[in-house]
């Protein structure tokens, strides 16, 4: 046993300190990101922002609600759509601003065969989601991926380290998805005392990622605008978002009204409601690792994308960041508590 004395921030942890700015209005910052990712070679441009591969978010509308912004912002489409469903979005949408979603379950890998075969253009995006992107076979997984998808941009995850990062992205992931613990419909911190504190791991992986010219996308813990402003100026490339996204009219599942109030009931990937609903229950071996919660209805998600676009624009003014990609050189932290009091996120 070894105990690591370092301290590990979470968002909640720090605030971004001022800079001197000869910026004289947040309409002169761009928000946007250019990649060139490192496997496919594909070139990205837009708002780096992902929505959650979650069944209430990651949704075709949602999809459909960030194309006609124009932003360039993507959806990570929920893995459980059907075959025809996909097909048909993808003929009438497009593959640009979405990421196809598979887990390592061979029936996710013939879906996806399945579909390859019968879509003509196929998909520009993939990404590969488990809640452990420890175990060895993961790695495997995302190189046979990269030698199956040779010219399809790879996000996988997820993991919280610098060496499991650089293992990854050296399978052949472009993009490592970064965060264990900190969503707001997750367990997994209380379930297996297993985590990592948010700011930190994407502090330190994107270090790892970038010295191999890969890339990061934070995962979860976002539950304000500024905290995305935290993630870029700690080095995200992407920033994911589950709950920040749940509750609008772009949204699938349950809705409630009681009291005159309209609720959506949002849930965790591994919650008992998830299983439930894909797996025909939990299985015996395993424990939920996430919860569901009611979130309040917020309208079309336009609104909510432009508040949070309207904050990092102002976290850039603030530090004079004229890009966003300036950011994370122009950010220092301030430290503002003392100790990780809540590193159990969200309750
Ligand atoms: P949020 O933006 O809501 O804080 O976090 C979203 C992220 O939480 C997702 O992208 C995913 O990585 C993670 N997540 C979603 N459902 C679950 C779950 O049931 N258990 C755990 N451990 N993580 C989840």
């Amino acid at each position: 046993m070894r105990i690591e004395e370092d301290v590990k921030l979470d968002f909640k942890d720090v605030l971004i300190r001022p800079k001197r700015s000869t910026l004289a209005s947040r309409k002169e910052v761009d928000i946007g990101r250019a990649f060139t990712f490192r496997w496919s070679g594909q070139a990205y441009e837009g708002v780096p922002i992902v929505a959650a591969n979650m069944d209430g978010v990651g949704t075709m509308d949602m999809a459909r609600a960030f194309a006609q912004m124009g932003q360039g912002a993507t959806v990570a489409l929920h893995k459980h759509y059907k075959l025809d469903a996909l097909l048909d979005f993808y003929k009438k949408e497009g593959s640009k601003n979405v990421w196809y979603s598979i887990g390592v379950a061979d029936a996710d890998v013939e879906k996806l065969d399945a579909f390859l075969k019968k879509s003509p253009k196929g998909i520009d995006k993939l990404c590969i989601d488990v809640a452990n992107g420890y175990a060895e076979p993961f790695a495997d997984f995302v190189k046979k991926m990269r030698e199956k998808l040779p010219d399809v941009t790879i996000m996988a995850g997820n993991v919280v380290t610098g060496e499991m990062v650089e293992e990854l992205i050296l399978s052949g992931a472009d993009v490592v998805k970064v965060g264990i613990g900190p969503g707001s419909v997750c367990t997994t911190r209380k379930m297996t005392g297993v985590g990592y504190p948010q700011l930190s791991a994407v502090i330190e992986c994107a270090d790892a990622a970038h010295g191999l010219k890969g890339l990061v996308c934070s995962d979860g813990g976002c539950t304000v605008p500024g905290d995305l402003a935290k993630a870029f100026g700690a080095g995200a490339d992407f920033v994911m978002l589950g709950g920040m996204l749940a509750g609008h009219d772009q949204c699938e599942g349950e809705f409630i009204e009681e009291g005159g109030c309209k609720y959506a009931v949002f849930y965790g990937m591994s919650s008992g409601m998830a299983m439930e609903k894909h797996a025909g229950g939990v299985a015996e071996y395993r424990a939920s690792e996430g919860k569901a919660v009611r979130v309040k209805r917020r309208g079309d998600v336009a609104a909510t994308l432009q508040e949070i676009l309207g904050g990092l624009r102002s976290a850039c003014t603030y530090v004079g960041a004229v890009k966003l990609k300036e950011l994370s050189k122009r950010t220092t932290f301030v430290r503002v508590t003392q100790q990780l009091n809540n590193v159990f996120g969200a309750e």
